[in-house]
């Protein structure tokens, strides 16, 4: 007996196939997707308008992802939540709800762990473990949606920025992405969510072929090659130079722009220096806005980050160079839930684990 499928790791093409290849009429995946994604449904016994044949059909072939929730921790300071997962096969990952007025925007997780290497971002000491499934990718959204739901919020946006990178796990993404884009499924506006990434520059290009792409957000985080070879090991394979100039020729939709995510460093890239290099790099990359982002305190990866007024001066270079910049608040800080801190804590290996 094959393994069974899981049912919510498909997106409603596959899950037409999927009905088509074991004789059940083409309309049961779209009442499939309803069940799910509409009424939140986890079991197939729960569908009660599909036939009792197709129904055992159904159940005798597929499951439904695993993954619970292990520990949730609340900001003291601004609000946002970090959740902490625990897979059906024993792994932990981490998501987070930043919470910024009237807007909840989930920072989900796309690997367990990531092989990139950043040496200023925990994720990155894990390694990779594994890609996540797209529905272990859905799943994050649907249970930080029912936590929310405890208070009648519910979340607006979504940033692919939590552990891993989403371009190193493309097939799976763009299967969530398909998933989270459906109105019979999430019916997320493609304006809504961003993916981050740290530059594959391939991938984004394969990225741009969806018929209508996300937000684009590039981690850049250096105003030269070398630098950034130093803190970002990916540079060496796609060098920031054919980066930026791919970037340039996305077919970026109208009202819509890149993001240049710019962790600022003390002592590393927060000099004139670096603005000035990072404003001629940027010339004619018109549709592109900075996110000046303040390294996290209280790191154990040996970085500071910058003192305010440098950062302040580094903005206005860049805004005098006509480049729209904003200097982004970080959320989560105290729970460990800010940008680069995600390390699914309760794993022994990582070095500072002191639960
Ligand atoms: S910053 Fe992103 S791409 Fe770099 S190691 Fe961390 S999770 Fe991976």
């Amino acid at each position: 007996m094959p393994d069974k499928i899981n049912i919510d790791s498909l997106d409603l093409n596959g899950l037409r196939s999927f009905v088509l290849q074991h004789g059940m009429p083409k309309f049961r995946a779209t009442q499939i997707y309803k069940w799910m994604y509409h009424k939140g449904c986890e079991s197939i016994e729960e569908m009660t308008d599909i036939s009792v044949k197709d129904r055992a059909t159904l159940a005798e072939l597929c499951t439904f992802t695993n993954m619970d929730i292990a520990d949730v921790r609340r900001s003291k300071l601004d609000g946002s939540v970090k959740v902490l997962f625990k897979l059906g096969d024993g792994e932990h990952i981490e998501s987070v709800v930043l919470n910024d007025g009237d807007r909840f925007t989930a920072c989900i997780s796309s690997q367990v762990g990531c092989r990139m290497g950043c040496t200023f971002c925990a994720t990155s000491q894990l390694g990779l473990k594994r890609n996540l499934t797209a529905g272990e990718i859905i799943l994050q959204v649907k249970r930080l949606n029912e936590l929310l739901a405890e208070d009648e919020y519910k979340l607006s946006n979504l940033v692919f920025m939590g552990m891993g990178e989403p371009l190193d796990n493309l097939e799976n993404v763009k299967v969530a992405l398909s998933i989270l884009l459906d109105d019979n499924a999430y019916g997320f506006s493609h304006r809504k969510i961003t993916l981050s990434t740290c530059g594959l520059t391939d991938k984004i290009e394969e990225l741009f072929k969806m018929e209508t792409p996300v937000n684009l957000a590039v981690s850049i985080n250096a105003s030269s090659q070398e630098e950034r070879a130093k803190t970002m090991p990916v540079s060496n394979k796609y060098p920031l130079d054919k980066l930026i100039a791919v970037l340039k020729k996305l077919p970026v939709q109208k009202r819509k722009s890149i993001t240049i995510e710019y962790v600022m460093l003390k002592g590393v890239n927060d000099t004139m220096e670096d603005a000035k290099r990072l404003a001629k790099l940027l010339k004619g990359l018109d549709k592109a806005k900075v996110n000046l982002i303040s390294y996290n305190t209280g790191s154990a990866l040996g970085y500071q980050p910058p003192i305010e007024k440098e950062a302040l001066k580094f903005q206005e270079y860049l805004l005098n160079n006509k480049i729209g910049v904003y200097i982004r608040k970080s959320l989560g800080s105290d729970i460990e839930g800010a940008c680069g801190q995600l390390r699914a804590k309760h794993d022994k290996s990582v070095e500072g684990y002191d639960e």
